[in-house]
């Protein structure tokens, strides 16, 4: 037994260490992708030649999707962490109305009517919950149809605070949908990098469900939509 406590305090430690070396790394990286991101604002600021100016809208694009990866890799090894949560009582219905005005944005440049409806509330860490939503709310969008719609539910039930993201978009091939929350996998990459995806989105979401234990199920098809469906169940 004590080698075997051994043994699991060595894969602890080194789980740990591998941790920290994401976060430092990441952290280190933020710093001169940012100098990077600001040198080639001024070269778009002082140029009037429309080839330099078309090389510098992709290099800030391509600048602030690797900002994104990194920012979702500091999420991801932060809710790697197995501390201790801070508990408070959440109303999901904030959450999710901040959310959609954060995504406003977004969804009006692609034409998506984004909607909340209803109230469910939760004990949980009101930054966990704001990820979930956000990462979810944004796949319905980003993987949509112009005219298409994002509908957030939220609803108590008994068998607990129900979150349901539903979007009427492009959809998911069976054959798909049991690697979606693996880390980088992507359906088509060309897709997810085109709308500004890192393949880390629903890995985040499936951690946040992991911690406290909530149950997450999506069903989709093709051409019709997708549907994914969050439960957090009453102790
Ligand atoms: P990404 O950053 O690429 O969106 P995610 O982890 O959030 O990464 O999603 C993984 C993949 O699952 C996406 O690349 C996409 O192919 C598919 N996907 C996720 N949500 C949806 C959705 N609502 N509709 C269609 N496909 C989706």
């Amino acid at each position: 037994a004590t080698e075997f406590n051994k043994l699991t305090d060595r894969l602890q430690e080194s789980e740990a260490q591998q941790r920290q070396f994401v976060s430092d790394a990441s952290h280190e990286l933020k710093t001169p992708l940012t100098a990077v991101k600001g040198f080639n604002d001024m070269i778009m600021l002082k140029s009037s030649d429309d080839t330099v100016r078309d090389f510098s809208a992709r290099v800030d694009r391509e600048v602030n999707r690797m900002i994104g990866l990194i920012n979702d890799m500091l999420d991801l090894s932060r809710l790697e962490e197995n501390r201790k949560l801070d508990r408070v009582p959440v109303d999901l219905r904030n959450v999710a109305d901040e959310v959609a005005e954060t995504l406003m944005p977004l969804a009006s440049e692609k034409h998506i009517d984004l909607t909340v409806t209803g109230n469910a509330s939760v004990m949980a860490e009101k930054e966990h919950m704001t990820e979930l939503i956000k990462n979810l709310a944004e796949n319905g969008i980003r993987y949509n149809n112009a005219g298409g719609s994002v509908r957030v539910t939220l609803s108590d039930t008994a068998d607990g605070a129900v979150i349901d993201v539903r979007d009427n978009g492009i959809g998911i091939e069976e054959k798909y949908q049991s690697r979606l929350f693996e880390r980088f996998y992507r359906v088509s990459k060309s897709r997810s990098r085109e709308t500004g995806g890192t393949g880390l989105g629903l890995a985040i979401v499936k951690h946040i469900c992991g911690i406290y234990g909530a149950s997450v199920s999506l069903t989709s098809k093709p051409g019709v939509g997708t549907d994914v469906r969050v439960t957090f169940e009453k102790k």
